[in-house]
């Protein structure tokens, strides 16, 4: 199939989802045939389904080190498990009150939709369930969500995310967002967590986005991290969203080898301001199964983002954030959080205080 095709539908059936599936002339690097070929031995399985689309594959530029590539095809570095990663890092399961339901924070809950996505990141941090599968949500566990947040008057915001939720056909996410909307509360705001407009931009059609406007408040966030994902075809994804009338604001991950640099931060940051995509959160890495290939240490990135607010205006800054293992919350990486660095024989940590007044801990050294 040709990677311009239009009908998101051809991009699925012509999504890689295995070796075999790559094109002839698309030779991997040796780090990543020793993935397809590594045996796990027992407790070690793969974490991660693989799946890349056609149009993302094809963003895919030379050099081992492509960040898209990097993002995209697996590396037997995924099978490298440290002691201080989880699979489920920042403790989803202990905030779950209802099947597919996370209510962390007070004032707003989060719903996967899905297990499915249209690319699997290779830094993905919901490794304990994405491409699991276990299927889009079932009529009955909608129906939990829902008694549940009409027990929470307090939540004003639900975060769908996954997954991707925009892996469904429009009828189906029509209607699972017009269920919570009429079955809670009207003034809900939706966050729609998406990597689609990076990885998929062929989803977003006119129909799509003014059937989601009319659903209610949308808000979506999407995840580009480099500048190379911003293509003309992603840029009309997001104008399509724009002139519906849907914000489109962005999650980037600070990633080893993708964006940890000051001029590709500042590049793609810059660019998602003049596409009309706002910088919400720079994520510092969570610690993810098998992703320590990928993480920065947090002096670095507090160093590289120190530097970037002289490079860039206030409204292309992103807050940089990290979510506290343990399941602490997202909090802003600023001196205000860190109390100090302790050590207590098991390598040197830094210590936060969390808004709940607990300590949470990140480990200094790149692990
Ligand atoms: C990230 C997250 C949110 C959203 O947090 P914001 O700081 O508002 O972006 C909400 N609920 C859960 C469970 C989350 O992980
Ligand atoms: S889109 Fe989100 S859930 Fe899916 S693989 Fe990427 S980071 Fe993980």
């Amino acid at each position: 199939m040709k990677t311009g095709d239009e009908d998101w539908h051809r991009q699925r059936t012509g999504t890689i989802r295995s070796r075999s599936d790559l094109p002839e002339s698309f030779r991997l690097h040796p780090s990543e045939s020793e993935y397809f070929t590594y045996t796990p031995s027992a407790g070690e399985e793969s974490r991660l389904g693989f799946a890349v689309t056609p149009y993302y594959l094809s963003l895919i530029g030379i050099g081992e080190n492509d960040p898209v590539r990097r993002q995209a095809i697996p590396t037997v570095n995924e099978y490298q498990t440290l002691p201080c990663e989880s699979d489920d890092p920042i403790s989803d399961r202990a905030f779950s009150p209802v099947e597919r339901l996370v209510h962390r924070y007070r004032d707003r809950a989060l719903i996967l939709v899905t297990d499915e996505c249209a690319v699997y990141c290779r830094h993905c941090f919901r490794r304990h369930f994405a491409s699991r599968r276990r299927g889009s949500l079932s009529d009955s566990q909608l129906q939990n969500c829902i008694d549940y947040l009409n027990t929470k008057p307090e939540v004003h915001e639900v975060i769908l995310s996954g997954g991707d939720p925009l892996t469904l056909e429009d009828s189906r996410l029509l209607k699972i967002i017009g269920k919570i909307v009429k079955g809670v509360r009207r003034k809900l705001v939706i966050r729609l967590a998406t990597r689609v407009p990076v990885v998929m931009p062929q989803r977003i059609t006119p129909a799509l986005a003014a059937a989601l406007q009319d659903t209610g408040t949308i808000y979506i966030i999407t995840q580009f991290n480099h500048r190379n994902e911003i293509t003309p075809r992603s840029t009309q994804a997001v104008r399509e969203l724009n002139r519906a009338g849907i914000p489109v604001l962005n999650q980037t991950v600070l990633l080893r080898g993708v964006n940890d640099n000051l001029t590709a931060l500042e590049e793609l940051f810059q660019t998602l301001l003049e596409i009309k995509v706002k910088p919400y959160y720079l994520f510092q890495g969570d610690l993810a199964t098998g992703t320590s290939h990928f993480r920065v240490p947090l002096d670095r990135g507090m160093e590289l983002y120190r530097q970037l607010r002289t490079r860039i205006s206030g409204l292309a800054m992103p807050v940089y954030a990290v979510d506290l293992p343990g399941g602490g919350g997202k909090i802003p990486l600023t001196e205000a959080y860190l109390d100090h660095i302790i050590d207590e024989g098991e390598g040197k940590k830094y210590q936060f205080t969390g808004p709940d007044g607990r300590h949470y801990y990140y480990p200094l050294e790149r692990q």
